[in-house]
């Protein structure tokens, strides 16, 4: 077995899912007491936002890019940028190091394709939704994105960063990403992808009228193929 390499705590919230969810696979694919051998360097959110907020993704991309190194000489085979928004310093991470990054987009678009959706919903960060590196990545994948209008983007930031990265879960803001899906379905979504890595604490496929596509999953999904894998 691999092992593998998590940059989180943003926020640790979404991180302990990653936890819970490889070391469930492993043991559900391999049986009895197996578990992942994983390792993870947790940031401190405060720090980041307050980056992220700042437009400092220069100096994020250095701060991810020399943990994923660290990652790397403690014997990790593979990186995983535990939140979509860090991946607009993706390319940077990955220039650092030698072993692969498992991009979070990859999966989702592999499992877009896969079900048949051409255009996605994206629920996710203002940086998420509204710059140009992760509607890319999913347009190599053949999969148009479609976000949802400003205001929405705004109140779904806001509840990202002011209840979900602080714990706290919402029926209000359940019902506002509720309706935010409902809006996406009638410009033409088909699916809708959970773009940022709290958000599934949040909407539950249940609550949804269109199919969602979670990216905690499919990411920790991904690290555990890689991991078992040839
Ligand atoms: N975890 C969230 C994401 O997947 C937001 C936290 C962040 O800004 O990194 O984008």
């Amino acid at each position: 077995m691999k092992t593998i390499g998590v940059l989180g705590g943003m926020s640790w919230e979404s991180s302990a899912q990653y936890y819970a969810l490889i070391n469930r696979a492993v043991r559900d694919r391999l049986g009895g007491i197996a578990s992942a051998k994983f390792l993870m360097r947790s940031f401190d959110f405060a720090e980041i936002a307050r980056l992220q907020a700042e437009g400092e993704w220069e100096q994020l991309g250095v701060m991810l890019a020399e943990a994923a190194v660290r990652l790397e000489q403690a014997g990790a085979d593979t990186i995983l940028i535990a939140t979509n928004t860090m991946h607009l310093v993706a390319p940077k991470v990955q220039d650092a190091i030698t072993i692969p990054l498992l991009h979070i987009a990859d999966p989702l678009g592999a499992a877009l394709k896969t079900a048949g959706h051409a255009r996605v919903g994206l629920l996710a960060t203002r940086f998420t939704m509204e710059q140009s590196f992760y509607v890319e990545r999913l347009a190599a994948h053949g999969v148009e994105v479609i976000v949802p209008d400003e205001a929405e983007r705004g109140e779904l930031h806001r509840i990202i960063f002011e209840e979900l990265c602080a714990g706290e879960l919402h029926k209000g803001s359940q019902d506002f990403a509720c309706s935010a899906i409902a809006d996406l379905d009638t410009r033409g979504a088909t699916a809708i992808a959970l773009a940022c890595t709290e958000l599934m604490l949040l909407i539950k496929p249940e609550d949804s009228v269109l199919p969602l596509f979670d990216t905690t999953a499919l990411h920790c999904e991904a690290a555990v193929d890689f991991a078992l894998g040839d």
